[in-house]
């Protein structure tokens, strides 16, 4: 009796613990485009609370999207990490990522940040808004991005190179807006103005303002926040443009399951924590962003910017613009 008390026993506790290797050996790989800085302290809160095993790759966006095109079937990638809903646009296009149903998402996450055909979906929310030199602007003088193509900002506007996929986003939405033709005259009437050659980042276009040679430029607010945690006394502001009109444009970081998935539940799940009030504001304010879920609240030195409208127009359009814009700043002369 005692023996077979033993081994009914060991019996359980065998079974306990297939159990438990099934439970926890919940396993996640992602391709992330956004550095390991940004992403690997929600990593180990995740798996600290989950037991998920979690192992990433960083790289560019490019090469990133290509190795999962070249790795096809084969690929270990679970989850894409991402900037830009033109990239994000572009990973659903070229078939490396599959829809994911799941109310979580579509509740916590406002639709216009999403894919309509829910291949990606937004985690964060950056405003690519104008910066100013509080030396030499009022903010009464300012009031769209249209109006920095007027003669008043002559020789006086900075810009980041067209080949940023973020200026390639911001010209999209212009183009949803004013037509392809409407657009292009705001884009020749800003390279009209402008003081010097494009820079290749947002950060030399403000180091240009404050060294005064030119006096507005158009970045992400998230470069801003960066500058100013450097210099408090910074002598630049942020204008939020169009309040009377579209709103300000606003683009995502975001991810996206991968078609291929091994652990597509398990990357549904860690989407869903991303995108969940506890998980919100570790994406977010790392990075000087703003939530995407409505209930959480901004980080205090972000809100400190102040509040604006934001565009509500579908990202998707950023994608699906895309190429007409890159053309557009191409006849415009916009480099
Ligand atoms: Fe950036």
């Amino acid at each position: 009796m005692k023996n077979l008390h033993h081994l009914f026993a060991a019996l359980v506790l065998s079974l306990l613990s297939l159990g438990a290797t099934q439970t926890f050996a919940e396993e996640l790989i992602i391709y992330s485009a956004r550095n390991e800085q940004l992403i690997k302290p929600l990593i180990d809160v995740y798996t600290r609370e989950t037991g998920t095993k979690i192992s990433f790759i960083t790289d560019k966006a490019g090469p990133l999207l290509q190795r999962l095109k070249s790795e096809g079937k084969n690929t270990r990638a679970d989850l894409l990490i991402t900037v830009d809903a033109g990239n994000l646009w572009h990973a659903a296009r070229e078939g490396v990522l599959q829809p994911v149903e799941s109310q979580i998402l579509q509740s916590n996450i406002p639709v216009h940040l999403r894919d309509p055909g829910n291949q990606w979906f937004g985690l964060s929310l950056r405003a690519r808004t104008i910066v100013y030199s509080t030396e030499r602007v009022e903010p009464a003088e300012l009031s769209t991005y249209e109006e920095l193509g007027a003669p008043q900002w002559q020789d006086r506007l900075l810009l980041r190179t067209s080949k940023k996929v973020y200026n390639q986003s911001l010209v999209a939405m212009l183009i949803a807006e004013h037509g392809e033709a409407g657009a292009e005259v705001i884009v020749r009437s800003w390279v009209d103005n402008l003081a010097t050659k494009p820079f290749s980042n947002d950060t030399k276009v403000m180091e240009a303002i404050l060294a005064g040679q030119g006096d507005v430029g158009i970045v992400n607010t998230y470069y801003f926040g960066r500058l100013l945690k450097k210099n408090p006394d910074l002598q630049l502001a942020l204008f939020w443009p169009n309040q009377k009109s579209t709103g300000v444009h606003v683009n995502i970081s975001g991810a996206g399951v991968t078609r291929y998935a091994k652990h597509p539940e398990a990357a549904i799940k860690f989407l869903e924590w991303l995108s969940s009030e506890e998980a919100q504001n570790l994406f977010a304010d790392v990075n000087m962003e703003y939530p995407v879920n409505q209930n959480v609240t901004t980080h205090p030195e972000v809100a400190a910017w102040g509040g604006f409208k934001a565009s509500k127009q579908n990202l998707e359009i950023a994608g699906q613009l895309q190429n007409a814009a890159i053309r557009l700043m191409d006849r415009a002369d916009y480099r």
